[in-house]
């Protein structure tokens, strides 16, 4: 039985470090930058030529020329997911250059009752799906962020749990905060890959993750909009048994919910 824990709350290019290095740019900075801006400008690159392959697939239609439909039909799907991989990087790029955030109000009731519907259509009935919600905080922040990521432990939840398992959905009081997380009786994650799991496309089976239509880039998504939002990312797991993903915010992102309408 292995278990494991992994906190990324500390980043090597986070605010605190890129001010006492903001005169003297190291190499190791400015190399950094250059990686960041070639990503960047690659995937920007790709978007349209992969608009335009992805438009005109959509275009033919199988039943032309129906000896062609599985390949058609393959060709549809994967150039879906090079545009799905396209699109995360562009968002890890934009993250990774933001220092802030907006900070607007992040209504969590309505957002739970989301994570819950989308967590239902994507299991389609073969999850068993809770959602346990003690906290009545709002959260302060991006709305499109938090949202993008609090769904991504949701999908991998669904993803990495076989028919039959359950998901539990929570958002909890905890000292000095409150604590979002999702628990899932999945397959769980050897501890030796914990530390790694939210580096760029880091997977614990590739295959696996490629067989569930992953892009690799999810949690890596999820570390940089909590640390946008001051928050800690931290998973327990235990293989065979199933993972706990959670996301602590510190009192600073609560906000107490609105009075509704009297
Ligand atoms: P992917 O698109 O491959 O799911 P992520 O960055 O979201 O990429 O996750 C990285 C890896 O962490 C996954 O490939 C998978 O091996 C592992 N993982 C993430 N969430 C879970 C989970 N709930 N249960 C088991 N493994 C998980």
């Amino acid at each position: 039985r292995a278990e494991g824990h992994l906190d990324v709350s500390v980043q090597p290019f986070g605010r605190r470090q890129r001010m006492l290095l903001g005169r003297d740019i190291s190499p190791l900075t400015r190399l950094e930058q250059i990686r960041r801006d070639f990503v960047a400008n690659v995937s920007h690159e790709l978007r349209t030529p992969l608009t335009v392959i992805h438009g005109y697939l959509e275009l033919l239609d199988p039943e032309d020329v129906p000896e062609l439909a599985p390949v058609l039909g393959e060709m549809r799907a994967q150039s879906k997911r090079m545009g799905q991989i396209v699109e995360d990087l562009l968002t890890l790029s934009r993250l990774e250059t933001q220092d802030h955030v907006v900070d607007e109000r992040v209504p969590m009731a309505a957002l739970l009752a989301t994570l819950r519907k989308e967590a239902e259509a994507l299991s389609q009935g073969r999850h068993q799906i809770t959602l346990e919600a003690d906290a009545d905080y709002d959260l302060l922040g991006s709305p499109k962020d938090l949202h993008s990521a609090l769904s991504n432990l949701v999908s991998n939840a669904v993803r990495y749990t076989p028919s039959g398992g359950r998901i539990t959905i929570g958002w909890h009081r905890a000292t000095g905060g409150a604590t979002y997380s999702v628990r899932d009786t999945g397959y769980g994650i050897p501890a030796s890959h914990l530390a790694r799991l939210t580096e760029r496309f880091y997977r614990v089976s590739s295959s696996r993750s490629r067989e569930t239509g992953g892009t690799g880039l999810g949690l890596s998504i999820v570390k940089h909009v909590l640390n946008l939002h001051q928050g800690r990312l931290t998973v327990e797991s235990t293989p065979g048994q199933g993972s706990t993903f959670a996301c602590h915010f510190g009192p600073e992102r609560l906000l107490p919910p609105e009075a509704g309408p009297q």
